[in-house]
């Protein structure tokens, strides 16, 4: 434990709570910079430790020269980043089980499955933080495929709470995170009501190379809309276009993470308190079992206590959410009524097919992909399956490329000394275009978490377990589309393009599902406005909610999402209130 890391953020004095939320990320972040808007005061549990000195502070002088946010204790550092767990759970000491069907036993491995960073602000931290909105059809899927929507085992549903209702929230979630973006530059996006906050930036060299390509096939390229600053907003400074942005926090506060964002307007309003390095390990339920009466957390210093507030918010993300709620249920899950807790996990199906180009694509400059298009993800088209928005970007870090390499070129006998050879010589190095199609993952009830029976985390408590596989929904549409993807490189220039292995999960850094709400308490965990049907003083937020995954980057809903439930909770019937 480290004192700055640990220290408790905001107003130290409240000892009294509206409300209590457990995780400070992309969704938790929301709900309490909801909450305290309207005076709501709000404790705040974060396992992680804090890296945002003075985030609770008004102003300071930032190492930039102006005065603003203080700047966070982050570097451009991929070593201690990504492979010394600067941010993530270390795997070995805080590791989850995967298995793809009961039929596996207990587990197939032990190890890093699906896990997001552990710090204040969660995932969204080191995100890319491409903030496209889902279309007016992700949210009716259940009826668009009709009788379809079951084939194969998958549960397709329509998300009870419409696009049109929902607008508003995106718009104003939009303006909170900082969104730069373009009106009317990709045909497939549904309706808004007001512009983006911020225009485009500079684009990465990638964007007008694979612009070729997409321009001969008749696809349209546009920036993507994303959460970092093109230009000065809300007091952050715009992008330099360092280019150390592909899944790392940004030194200087342009990127609109939830410690820039949400969690700073929380903890300003003097009506938040944040303790970090607080991990929250037991609800506790009354004995009717329908009233949350407190949570039990483990504090930095290795002791135990219970906190108390009205109401409870989850959000530590749809997997550690459903730890918590089988960790509190004495052998099944808290709110399971409807038996659906911790099912219909959702990870987006990743597919990345890699192109060599002749020319160097300078990689390590600019955001870690500024362009995409969304041909594949069209759900009213009846001549293709449902995929994904496809970004373009490339690989930008050495340890990175080295990974890829092994992964593209191990297969063919390139390794040991030969790879090292095939390294120095580098010749495809910084010449690697990439297409990430975000898929639709099928809700399917056999994809789960739940505890593994016997693996213990650091602290003694059971890990949770995934229990997942692609089916045959995800599997055509990569078949489907995974040819046109190359077809794209190759009409851009490539010399070389082939799809790179899928992931076990094959993630794309997404989570989804395992408490999807809807209006049948027996078809569904939570209610429309998020709250547990059966539990009156316990809230979902964000991702867990998700009925269905769209193929969008889903961060964006994410927030939006725990924004409406927040309001919900404050203005029953009339959430829009919580906007004035
Ligand atoms: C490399 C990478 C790149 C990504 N890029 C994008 C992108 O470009 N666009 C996009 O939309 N999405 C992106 N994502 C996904 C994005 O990071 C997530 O969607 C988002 O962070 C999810 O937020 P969350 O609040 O649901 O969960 P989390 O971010 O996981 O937040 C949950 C918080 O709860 C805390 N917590 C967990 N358990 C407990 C407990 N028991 N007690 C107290 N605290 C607890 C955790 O430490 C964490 O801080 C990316 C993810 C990764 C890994
Ligand atoms: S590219 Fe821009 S947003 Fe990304 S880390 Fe660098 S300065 Fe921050």
């Amino acid at each position: 434990m480290s004192a700055v890391s640990a220290r408790i953020l905001g107003n130290t004095t409240l000892d009294r709570f509206d409300a209590l939320v457990i995780g400070s990320g992309a969704s938790g972040g929301a709900v309490a910079a909801m909450l305290t808007r309207h005076g709501q005061k709000v404790l705040m549990l974060e396992a992680g430790s804090n890296y945002f000195p003075d985030i609770d502070q008004p102003a300071a002088m930032t190492a930039l020269g102006s005065v603003g946010q203080a700047l966070p204790l982050f570097g451009n550092d991929e070593l201690k980043l990504l492979h010394r767990y600067q941010i993530a759970p270390d795997p070995v000491a805080e590791p989850r089980t995967l298995r793809h069907t009961a039929a596996d036993g207990d587990r197939l491995a032990v190890g890093d499955f699906a896990n997001f960073a552990k710090t204040v602000g969660g995932g969204a931290t080191h995100a890319d933080l491409k903030t496209p909105r889902f279309i007016p059809d992700d949210f009716r899927l259940g009826t668009l495929l009709g009788g379809a929507a079951t084939a194969g085992g998958a549960s397709f549903v329509d998300w009870p709470v419409p696009y049109d209702a929902l607008e508003p929230f995106y718009l104003y979630t939009e303006q909170l995170m900082g969104v730069q973006g373009a009106v009317g530059v990709d045909p497939n996006a549904g309706p808004r009501s007001g512009p983006y906050p911020m225009p485009p930036g500079a684009a990465m060299y990638v964007a007008p190379v694979a612009q070729v390509g997409l321009a001969k096939l008749g696809y349209t390229l546009f920036p993507c809309p994303t959460a970092i600053n093109s230009v000065p907003y809300d007091g952050r400074p715009a992008c330099n276009d360092c280019g150390f942005c592909q899944s790392s926090p940004c030194v200087i506060n342009a990127k609109g993470t939830p410690g820039v964002t949400t969690l700073r307007k929380a903890l300003l309003s003097g009506n938040c308190q944040l303790r970090p390095e607080t991990r929250a390990v037991r609800l506790m339920i009354d004995g009717a079992g329908t009233t949350v009466t407190g949570v039990e957390a483990i504090l930095p210093d290795g002791s135990r206590t219970v906190f108390t507030a009205d109401r409870y918010f989850l959000a530590a993300n749809p997997v550690e959410d459903v730890r918590l709620l089988y960790l509190s249920g004495g052998g099944s899950p808290l709110g399971n009524s409807s038996g659906l807790v911790g099912r219909h996990l959702m990870l987006h199906h990743g597919v990345n097919v890699v192109g060599v180009f002749e020319d160097q694509l300078h990689g390590h400059r600019g955001r870690g992909s500024t362009h995409a298009f969304t041909e594949f993800r069209v759900p009213s088209n009846p001549n293709q399956p449902i995929g994904g928005i496809v970004v373009v970007t490339t690989v930008p870090y050495l340890i990175q490329q080295a990974q890829t390499y092994l992964a593209q070129f191990g297969t063919l006998g390139v390794k040991g000394a030969l790879f090292k050879k095939f390294l120095r010589q580098a010749r495809p190095r910084d010449r690697l275009l990439s297409l990430n199609m975000y898929g639709e993952d099928a809700p399917h009830p056999a994809n789960t978490v739940d505890l593994d029976p016997a693996v213990r985390d650091v602290d003694g408590i059971p890990v949770a377990r995934l229990t997942y596989q692609p089916h045959d929904y995800e599997l055509a549409a990569e078949k489907f589309f995974v040819p046109k993807m190359i077809d794209i490189l190759g009409a851009a220039g490539a010399r070389f393009g082939a799809q790179a292995p899928n992931g076990d999960p094959p993630s794309a850094g997404h989570l989804m599902g395992t408490l999807r709400f809807g209006s049948d308490p027996g078809a569904s965990v939570c209610r429309p406005d998020g709250r547990f049907h059966d539990i009156g003083n316990l809230y979902g937020t964000g991702a867990s909610l998700f009925p269905t995954s769209s193929g969008f980057n889903p961060t964006l809903t994410i927030t939006m999402l725990a924004t409406y439930v927040a309001a919900s909770a404050l203005f029953p019937g009339t959430p829009e209130r919580g906007l004035g």
